[in-house]
């Protein structure tokens, strides 16, 4: 059966970060996630990104290094989402880089999206 989807009723702020769609929301809006979150940011407080320039920058967010709707399972998504060793503190300019990057709109990091080629149609 299939799910009605009441839109009025969640508001939702849209986010320029590719894996913030509707679909990972439903991961996102859990308690494990934000506590996790929270408390990643402690110790990691600064962006990590930046650190790698040398420059110190505090931490806004928390970016997943493998998205974790790349899972298959769900149990992976949630694997992905919570595992410690896939998160990166980051600031906002450096998520939105990290974003675009992956999304090759800045630049093609064909490295990077060898096994997230999912989303590119043939374009010819
Ligand atoms: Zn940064
Ligand atoms: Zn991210």
């Amino acid at each position: 059966m299939p799910s009605i989807n009441r839109k009025h009723k969640i508001r939702q702020k849209p986010t320029p970060y590719a894996h913030h769609t509707k679909a990972s929301a439903q991961y996102y809006h859990n308690n494990l996630w934000t506590k996790l979150a929270q408390w990643y940011k402690k110790h990691h407080p600064f962006c990590e990104r930046c650190e790698a320039m040398e420059k110190t920058t505090p931490a806004t967010q928390v970016h997943h290094k493998i998205p974790f709707m790349k899972g298959i399972t769900d149990e992976d998504k949630w694997k992905l989402l919570l595992d410690e060793d896939n998160l990166m503190s980051v600031c906002d300019q450096c998520h939105v880089d990290i974003h675009n990057e992956m999304n090759g709109r800045k630049k093609k990091i064909t490295d990077l999206l060898d096994d997230t080629n999912e989303d590119k149609t043939i374009q010819r």
